[in-house]
């Protein structure tokens, strides 16, 4: 079990290390595949022992052997943050479509929720691939027998939700079209119960933060949502059933 868990985080830092290169091409509009990786500074491309995720950045000391610039540390954070994300799924649901289904949809909020970060936006192409992949998850899904109405209902939520939010304030203030977009094809993975819980999670996160920074007298200063989304989602899949049934609990 340790080796098959070791392998699952070791194939989450390999992938994390794919999608540095997509967070750092696609806002670019630079193809995924070519040219191969190189320094952003100075252009070097890199040998295959300085593609070796995490290592090579500690060994490297962050530094290009190049030019010597410094490696921003979010590289090696992504691969490190993906390699949890997918051992922290395999042990809660095992060698499962399940397993896959949200692994991938945590590697596309990790890509959006990046690229967010950077640049404060959200890529179509990004969440394309989650409505792709949503769409394919979803034909398994009612294959094994869920029930249709039951995968639009988890759509129809988030346009909801976020369709009382615009009435309500008139504008998407903080709230843009691409956040809706993640929502959307987060629902495709997700039960009604569960993209309800995830909404409500990343509004609460969203909300402890801009409260922070308004104690901290940076109220004016933009949050990307995009990674409030995804935290709330991974809670949702993670915790979810356990939380309801707490809330549940707690009222009947
Ligand atoms: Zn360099």
């Amino acid at each position: 079990m340790i080796i098959i868990m070791a392998l699952i985080f070791i194939l989450g830092i390999v992938f994390g290390s794919f999608f540095n290169v997509c967070i750092y091409r696609i806002p670019r509009e630079e193809s995924i595949t070519y040219p191969a990786s190189h320094c952003t500074n100075c252009g070097r491309v890199l040998k295959p022992y300085e593609l070796v995720p995490i290592l090579s950045y500690i060994f490297q000391g962050g530094k290009c052997r190049g030019c010597k610039e410094k490696i921003s540390p979010i590289y090696p954070f992504v691969e490190l943050l993906t390699g949890i994300v997918y051992l922290i799924i395999f042990l809660r649901f095992g060698f499962s479509v399940e397993s896959l289904k949200y692994i991938f949809l945590c590697s596309i909020l990790i890509i959006s929720s990046m690229i967010d970060i950077n640049t404060m936006e959200v890529y179509f192409k990004v969440s394309m691939a989650g409505f792709v992949g949503g769409i394919i998850f979803s034909v398994l899904d009612i294959l094994k027998g869920s029930d249709l109405k039951v995968k639009v209902l988890s759509i129809l939520i988030p346009l909801l939700i976020m369709g009382l939010v615009y009435i309500v304030s008139k504008k998407y203030d903080g709230f843009g079209l691409g956040d809706l977009e993640v929502y959307l094809f987060s629902a495709l993975y997700l039960s009604p119960k569960l993209i309800l819980l995830s909404i409500f999670l990343s509004i609460i996160y969203g909300g402890v933060l801009a409260i922070i920074l308004m104690l901290l007298g940076k109220r004016k200063m933009h949050i990307p949502f995009v990674p409030f989304i995804a935290f709330g989602v991974f809670t949702a899949i993670i915790f979810g059933n356990q939380i309801i049934q707490l809330y549940l609990n707690l009222i009947l």
